[in-house]
C-alpha cells in the first residue's frame, strides 16, 4: 500500500474554530468550489484526509475544453480526437467533435489550488451536528458547509452502502508505457454490464474495468485486460462510482460532485461534472457572502439547478441499463451505424452540453497564491 501524504502523529495538532465557508473534500468538486470563492473576502477552509492531489481518484480523462477553460493546460498529458470502441464483433473509431485529454491528478489539483485563496488542513471528516463538522482533529464550524467528500456523502445522515446502493465499481492499474489511442471495450467476457478502458497519459497507461453492477467484482477482469494488452498490473486505484443524482442540498449542507451523484451514468464521467456543479455551488455561496441571497435561498437555488439536470442523467441511466441487454452482434451493427460523422457530432455535442465548458469562469490573470510545492 502506498503511504499517503497527510499529517501524522504529533503533527496532528487539535483543530478548531470557525470559517465563513467550510469545504470538506479537496478533489475536483471541492477545489472548484474554492476557486469560485477566490477574492470573495471570505475565510474559506478546505479539509481533506490527505494532502491536496495526493490520492488520484480516476483515470483522469476529461474534455480538453474544460481543462483549458479553467487554465489547467499545464496538467495535460495527452490529447485524443478519436475514441476507439472494441466489441467481440467489431471495432469502431469515432472522430469526436471535441477532444479528450488525460492529465496528471496532482498537477491539476495544484493548479486549481493556486487559483483559490482558501486555507487547507488535513483532517478526516467523521460527521456533523448542524453547521459543526466533526473531524479526527476536532470540531470546525461555518455557516456555509460543503460536502465534496465523494460517494460516501459523509455529512448526510442517510448513508449509502454498496452493493445495495446505485453505485458502479471501477478499478484500474497504471503501468508505465505509452500508446496513441483512447480505447474502450464493451465485451461481456470482461464485464457483463460495464466497460473496460485504456487511457494513455504520456508515460503511463491507465487500464481498468468498470461494472455498473456493484456486485460484480472487477479485479480479475482488470488483471485480464491488462494481461491481454501486455501491460503490467501495477499501481492500482479503484473506487465506487455513483450513477444516480442525490439531492444537492440537504439539512443546510451543499453537496457537490460524487457526493450529490453528479457523475454521469453510462460513461462514468464525473470529473467535468464535479467541476461544473462545484462552480455552480461556489457561485451560490458567493451570492450569500455578498449579501444578495440568504443561505436558504442559495441552498434552494443550487438544489433546483442540480435537479434541472435530472432528466439528462436519467436518460443516460436508461442507456446504461439497455446496452448490456443488446445482443452483442446487434450492438456491433448499432455501433457501426453510430460511427457516421453526423451522428457522432450530434450525440457528442449533446453529451458535452450536459455540462458545457463555457460555464467555467476564466482563470485569474495571476494565480491567487504560490504553487503547491512552494507553499508546502
Ligand atoms: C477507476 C475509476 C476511473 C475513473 N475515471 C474517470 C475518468 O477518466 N474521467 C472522469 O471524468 N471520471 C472518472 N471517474 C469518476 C471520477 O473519479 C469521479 O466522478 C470524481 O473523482 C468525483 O470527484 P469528487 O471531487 O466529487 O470526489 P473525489 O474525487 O472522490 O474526491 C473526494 C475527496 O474527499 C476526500 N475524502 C473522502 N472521505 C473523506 C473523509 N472522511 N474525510 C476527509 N476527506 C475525505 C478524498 O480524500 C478526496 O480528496 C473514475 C472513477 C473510478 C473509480
Amino acid at each position: 500500500m502506498p503511504k499517503r501524504r497527510t499529517k501524522r502523529g504529533e503533527e496532528r495538532t487539535p483543530l478548531g474554530g470557525d470559517a465563513d465557508v467550510l469545504i470538506c473534500g479537496a478533489s475536483f468538486a471541492g477545489l472548484a468550489v474554492a476557486r469560485e470563492l477566490a477574492d470573495s473576502g471570505a475565510r474559506v477552509l478546505i479539509v481533506d484526509r490527505y494532502e491536496i492531489g495526493e490520492r488520484q481518484t480516476s483515470a483522469c480523462a476529461a474534455p480538453t475544453e474544460w481543462l483549458r477553460a479553467l487554465g489547467l493546460e499545464g496538467s495535460m498529458r495527452q490529447t485524443f480526437s478519436d475514441l476507439v470502441i472494441h466489441t467481440p464483433h467489431t471495432t469502431v473509431r469515432m472522430g469526436l467533435p471535441w477532444t479528450f485529454s488525460t492529465f496528471d491528478y496532482r498537477e491539476l489539483c495544484g493548479l486549481l489550488w493556486e487559483q483559490s485563496d482558501a486555507e487547507f488542513e488535513t483532517a478526516k471528516v467523521e460527521g456533523r451536528s448542524g453547521t459543526t463538522v466533526h473531524t479526527d482533529r476536532g470540531d470546525l464550524s461555518a455557516p456555509l458547509v460543503v460536502d465534496a467528500l465523494g460517494w460516501k456523502r459523509v455529512l448526510d445522515g442517510n448513508a449509502y452502502q454498496p452493493p445495495e446502493a446505485p453505485l458502479s465499481r471501477g478499478l484500474e492499474v497504471h503501468p508505465w508505457g505509452a500508446d496513441d489511442e483512447l480505447e474502450i471495450w464493451i465485451d461481456r467476457s470482461y464485464v457483463p454490464a460495464g466497460y473496460g478502458w485504456s487511457f494513455p497519459a504520456a508515460d503511463e497507461v491507465r487500464v481498468g474495468v468498470g461494472s455498473f453492477d456493484p456486485r460484480f467484482h472487477v479485479k480479475e477482469p482488470t488483471l485480464r485486460l491488462a494481461e491481454d494488452l501486455e501491460r503490467e498490473p501495477v499501481r492500482y486505484q479503484g473506487n465506487w462510482i455513483p450513477h444516480r443524482l442525490r439531492p444537492a442540498a440537504a439539512d443546510g449542507v451543499f453537496f457537490a460532485g460524487d457526493s450529490a451523484g453528479h457523475c454521469l451514468p453510462l460513461t462514468a464521467e464525473g470529473i467535468r461534472t464535479a467541476l461544473y456543479f462545484g462552480i455552480a455551488c461556489g457561485r451560490e455561496l458567493r451570492a450569500v457572502l455578498g449579501g444578495w441571497k440568504s443561505r436558504d435561498e442559495a441552498l434552494r437555488d443550487y438544489a433546483a439547478f442540480s435537479a434541472s439536470h435530472r432528466w439528462k442523467f436519467e436518460a443516460m441511466l436508461r442507456v446504461q441499463r439497455l446496452v448490456p441487454r443488446v445482443p452483442p452482434r446487434l450492438l456491433a451493427l448499432m455501433l457501426r451505424g453510430m460511427e457516421r460523422r453526423s451522428f457522432v457530432h450530434w450525440s457528442f455535442g449533446h453529451y458535452l452540453n450536459i455540462a458545457p465548458p463555457e460555464f467555467a469562469s476564466p482563470p485569474p490573470p495571476a494565480p491567487a497564491r504560490e504553487p503547491l510545492a512552494a507553499a508546502a
